[in-house]
């Protein structure tokens, strides 16, 4: 049986897909690429400068000139992998709430998205790969074998986060968070380039009331059907 060489993940924040990729990656032995790590690192390097994230000509410059790298983990701290800026790790650092409230404007400049994309498309050519992110089966890789796309209620999304902060012993306030999940969800659906949606082939994975492991299932139950 010849399995999919290229697997497309997108879906809202958080709602799965990057514990869902490096899964099915893992069990494929593939590579697993998350995209959203790019566009924080971008937004991350923006605020550490005292860059206007609104500025479009300067963000496009960043992320066309920015050395970002992704590479196994160095520390037994609870990552998945290292991500480096400029040979600067920023693992932890473009996870915060405030590059949480930034990236989706950063997101939404079509320059910065162009110099990220086409990264993105030569590691795609590549093979062999678990992609993460928004639009991957729409623009970074539209000829992929497989795309997914995991939803779930922003209720759902919300509580997943909520409880990842605390259990990283991490202050969180529910409230706020869901209102964090539903603004970035207006910003990514609603942009002009590249906007979060399913492609027109992507099968559709709702994971309200399902474990990782269900819908872990699920997707290797796809991966299987296929015959490429
Ligand atoms: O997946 P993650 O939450 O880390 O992504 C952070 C942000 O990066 C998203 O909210 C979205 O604005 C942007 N993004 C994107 N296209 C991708 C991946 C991420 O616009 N392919």
């Amino acid at each position: 049986m010849n399995l999919p060489l290229r697997i497309a993940i997108d879906g809202p924040a958080a709602s799965g897909k990057s514990t869902l990729a490096e899964r099915l990656a893992k069990a494929l032995g593939y590579l697993y690429f998350d995209t959203g790590v790019m566009y924080r690192a971008v937004t991350w390097a923006a605020l550490q400068r005292g860059y206007a994230v609104e500025d479009a000509d300067k963000l496009t410059e960043l992320a066309a000139n920015l050395d970002i790298d992704v590479r196994p983990p160095s520390t037994d701290d609870g990552r998945k992998y290292d991500v480096l800026v400029n040979g600067e790790d920023v693992t932890w650092a473009i996870r915060t709430p405030e590059v949480d409230a930034n990236v989706s404007i950063v997101a939404a400049h079509p320059g910065v998205r162009a110099a990220l994309t086409d990264k993105q498309r030569a590691i795609g050519r590549r093979g062999k790969v678990v992609m993460v992110g928004r639009d991957i089966g729409t623009v970074v890789m539209p000829d992929a074998e497989l795309k997914i796309y995991l939803d779930a209620s922003p209720e759902e999304r919300a509580r997943r986060r909520y409880q990842e902060r605390l259990a990283r012993g991490e202050q969180a306030d529910y409230a706020q968070i869901l209102a964090a999940v539903r603004a970035r969800d207006r910003l990514d659906k609603g942009r002009e380039v590249a906007p979060l949606r399913a492609a027109d082939d992507a099968v559709i994975l709702n994971s309200d009331g399902l474990s990782i492991g269900e819908v872990f299932e699920e997707a290797l139950r796809l991966v299987k059907a296929m015959d490429c």
